[in-house]
């Protein structure tokens, strides 16, 4: 989902400092004499993680017996726009690759959310805001109707429960075998879909349409968190056949390749796609000009687009008779951009999805599918495989921002499938980590690049209200600002953990480490903490209890510049809030000159007071704790001090 903030980029200026910098200075390893110390409860105590075991190791990685299920749909379906109903057929494969033997399974029906008897409508759920746009999950009307629930020729028992429905199984699956089980459903588009699926006059963006089997893994079974709106959705990988029918002058683009080309698309449309898989370029597809005309086609029948898919989460599909198409090619990638003739701005768009698939994709890991597509429509931001739904938007910057963030989502949580209804920090608050990136190297030599770095520590300035913030550890439906503890939050902690913590190249292996561990399987919290200390090689449950645990908030104070007889100057440094993290120190010094020291986090070892001693013979004139004014620190007017 889109964290819409970077319309309008600010920029922070911040003091420079010419400093030279030194890592340790004689005498400041010493023992604490003077510090209270941690009583009982000490931040470097350990976090109370899941029990390792074969499934999943100490070390944060998949063990010997990982296992997960893998769900493949053969879907049929037809979209009538002139009643915006659904009706759909699928063939579910289960491959049931637990230890256990299942005697049922647990659809989930998202369009139920929909439905008037929907807990979100009883609710009256409130809007999700996002600094300028609005997630609304009361969307009226319908929901999703299961007309056949069968394996074979046997009806199966079935119960709905909202966006849940129990499918019981005619004999319990043993663990290894498969089963099919058909159903046959029918569900009506609304105009605007929880801010995941909907319509604007005759451009469809279709998503969470059909019912999905839920995930079922060793750490809760089955996976059946209900749809509220906030958490956006966790599936088992698999492969789709999906056959879509529609009217004939509708242009469609979805997760998963076309197979039957020269049923849909012209032999004109075919020559230019075979150019734009050879170009880096966008080359049109279907040109502006072509698009208008398209405009005044009326349906002569339907048509029957065929997708394939492999190794996906999902599927969603957009489609709309008058869109431009523009495509280029990265590495083999088809980068694809389909917009309405009138979102001009969009005519850069491809570009910058060719920039962000590559940028992601040597960063992090390669894109795997063989498309990488994004459509401008209603939707305010929505990411599935493959396919990414972009609002129109008004300029490059907020563009760019939405687009980079909507693809980043395909590695976070698309190949790298965390739990979205449980942890947003593990997919929204990664990619908006990677999104700086993306908008820096896009960017460069501008001043939104300098913008965007530093709007997650303007942000905190704004939402992280003490006695009202969050745990970022709370599931979406439970925070009031998920922009904030879900987005922006996790952003900031990436970035001090990879600069202030751990230094860029220790961060970067781990997180890549974790990345490519992961792929294609489902981490949880513990996993990804396990990973990090593991491959860091740094015990950082301090760290993630501070930031993701708690609402702890820093305040580092300089409580005391004293010079002992001998000519020592000690430097008396505290940690007044629940949260440590390492401190900068720079010490001005009567010459005129400034040196700054990194202390390590092990400072608050003996607790919260840490005395920093500069060796006699030097006259300190000054002091100044995080002088590059990095760290949201709740109280900066105690970070200086003189003697
Ligand atoms: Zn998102």
């Amino acid at each position: 989902m889109n964290p819409r903030r970077s319309t309008h980029p600010r920029v922070v200026h911040m003091a420079v400092f010419a400093v030279a910098l030194l890592f340790f200075l004689p005498g400041s390893t010493e023992a604490q004499e003077d510090g209270p110390g941690w009583k009982v409860r000490s931040p470097f105590r350990p976090l109370d993680l899941a029990t390792p075991n074969t499934i999943r190791t100490g070390a944060g990685l998949p063990g010997p017996d990982y296992w997960q299920q893998k769900v493949d749909y053969r879907i049929e379906a037809a979209l009538d726009p002139s009643t915006n109903v659904l009706e759909g057929s699928e063939t579910i494969r289960y491959r049931n690759n637990s230890p256990h033997a299942l005697s049922v399974v647990w659809l989930k029906l998202d369009a139920n959310l929909c439905d008037p008897d929907s807990k979100s409508h009883v609710l009256a759920v409130p809007p999700l805001l996002f600094g300028e746009s609005v997630f609304d999950f009361t969307c009226d009307g319908y929901g999703m109707t299961l007309d056949r629930v069968a394996a074979g020729d046997r009806d199966l028992e079935h119960e709905v429960m909202g966006t849940i429905a129990r499918v019981e199984l005619p004999h319990p699956l043993p663990a290894g075998a498969r089963t099919e089980i058909e159903i046959d459903w029918t569900t009506a588009l609304p105009e605007y879909g929880y801010g995941r699926t909907g319509r604007d006059g005759t451009l469809y963006q279709v998503a969470q349409w059909y019912p999905r089997v839920a995930v079922y893994d060793d750490v809760s079974g089955w996976n059946l968190t209900p749809f509220l709106g906030a958490g956006e959705f966790y599936q088992e990988f698999g492969d789709f056949q999906v056959a879509l029918t529609v009217p004939d002058n509708f242009v469609m683009t979805a997760t998963g390749t076309i197979v039957n080309p020269d049923a849909v698309l012209t032999e004109e449309q075919q020559s230019r796609l075979e150019r734009a898989d050879a170009s880096e370029e966008a080359v049109a597809v279907i040109t502006q000009s072509e698009a208008r005309s398209n405009r005044d086609r009326r349906a002569s029948g339907t048509k029957t687009w065929r997708f394939a898919a492999e190794n996906v989460r999902d599927f969603a599909f957009a489609m709309a008779p008058d869109f431009r198409w523009d495509a280029s090619s990265w590495d083999g990638v088809r980068i694809q951009t389909f917009y309405r003739p009138e979102a001009e701005l969009w005519e850069e768009a491809n570009r910058m999805s060719w920039v962000s698939i590559k940028h992601f994709s040597e960063r992090l890991f390669p894109y795997p599918w063989p498309h990488a597509t994004t459509v401008e429509g209603p939707n305010d931001g929505m990411e599935y495989p493959m396919i990414t739904f972009v609002p129109t938007e008004t300029t490059r910057e907020a563009l760019y921002w939405v687009l980079t963030h909507e693809f980043g989502h395909e590695w976070y949580p698309m190949i790298v499938n965390s739990n979205e209804r449980l942890h947003p920090w593990m997919d929204e608050g990664f990619n908006t980590f990677i999104d700086i990136e993306s908008v820096e190297v896009y960017f460069e030599g501008d001043p939104y690049a300098d913008a965007i770095s530093v709007q997650p520590l303007e942000l905190w300035a704004e939402h992280s209200i003490g006695g009202r913030e969050q745990a970022m550890a709370l599931p979406p439906d439970e925070q009031h600002d998920l922009f904030w503890a879900g987005y922006f939050k996790p952003a900031l902690m990436l970035h001090l953990l990879q600069y202030e913590v751990l230094g860029k190249e220790r961060f970067d292996r781990a997180f890549s480490e974790y990345t490519h561990a992961w792929a294609f399987k489902h981490p949880t919290a513990s996993d990804f903490i396990r990973a990090m200390a593991n491959s860091a090689g740094m015990d950082l449950d301090w760290f993630w209890r501070g930031w993701v645990y708690s609402t702890a908030r820093l305040d580092q104070a300089v409580t005391g510049v004293s010079v002992t007889e001998a000519g020592v100057t000690e430097i008396r440094i505290e940690s007044l809030g629940e949260m440590i993290m390492p401190a900068e120190l720079a010490i001005d010094f009567a010459d005129g000159s400034t040196e700054v020291v990194r202390l390590p986090i092990e400072m608050w070892k003996l607790g919260p007071v840490y005395t920093y001693r500069v060796p006699a013979g030097r006259e300190v004139s000054g002091v100044t704790l995080d002088p590059r004014a990095v760290y949201p620190d709740d109280d900066r007017a105690n970070n200086e001090r003189a003697p």
